[in-house]
């Protein structure tokens, strides 16, 4: 922990005591802008508690009113400082306010790849994204490719007079994307199996 106090005085003396987004002073701490997680002042920003909520909470709660600091704190000599100002104004281009400091704004590439790297903002891109559905057997155990299973009951092969019988294992099972179904070989042929007749071996 002696490296988080130094970390704070270092950036105490930076800040002049102050909160490095917002005039508050008080019970001011380091905060890493991310990706970087490390004692770094050069990585870190010194935040007071409501700047700190502010910016881990839901983007869409942020508070209009107390960031106007943001039109100063983004010429900011400190990159970190700047990137997490031009951070929270893009997370508040909806205000035009917001939207013309971003405008005026001047970040070195380097400073704005970083800013653009909002943990908050990434989320949206992946809520697109749908999930693959989870095949699971008759006891909601996750199967994968691979698996072997056994039937819990025994099954008439369609096309066939074969039955597969209760307690049967098959091996080295597919997935093929419908979590109803799997694929498997009983007798060297190969059959579709309702996953509800299946129990991971
Ligand atoms: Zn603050």
């Amino acid at each position: 922990m002696s490296d988080q106090i130094e970390l704070r005085n270092t950036l105490r003396d930076r800040a002049g005591d102050r909160c490095e987004l917002c005039p508050n002073a008080q019970e001011l701490n380091p905060f890493a802008v991310a990706p970087f997680e490390d004692d770094n002042p050069e990585h870190n920003v010194l935040l007071c508690p409501t700047c700190r909520q502010q910016i881990e909470g839901d983007p869409a709660g942020l508070d209009t009113n107390h960031w106007y600091g943001l039109q100063e704190t983004i010429w900011s000599e400190t990159p970190a400082v700047q990137a997490l100002s031009w951070r929270i104004l893009h997370r508040l281009r909806g205000e035009t306010w917001a939207r013309d400091i971003l405008d005026q704004a001047y970040l070195v590439d380097e400073v704005l790849e970083w800013a653009k790297q909002d943990p908050a903002g990434r989320e949206e891109p992946t809520d697109d994204t749908p999930d693959e559905p989870v095949t699971r057997d008759s006891n909601g155990t996750e199967l994968k490719d691979g698996d072997s299973v056994t039937l819990i009951r025994s099954l008439d092969v369609k096309g066939t007079s074969f039955v597969a019988k209760q307690g049967t294992k098959v091996k080295n099972i597919r997935l093929i994307g419908d979590p109803d179904n799997i694929e498997g070989k009983i007798n060297n042929v190969m059959l579709v199996l309702k996953t509800k007749f299946l129990k991971k071996a």
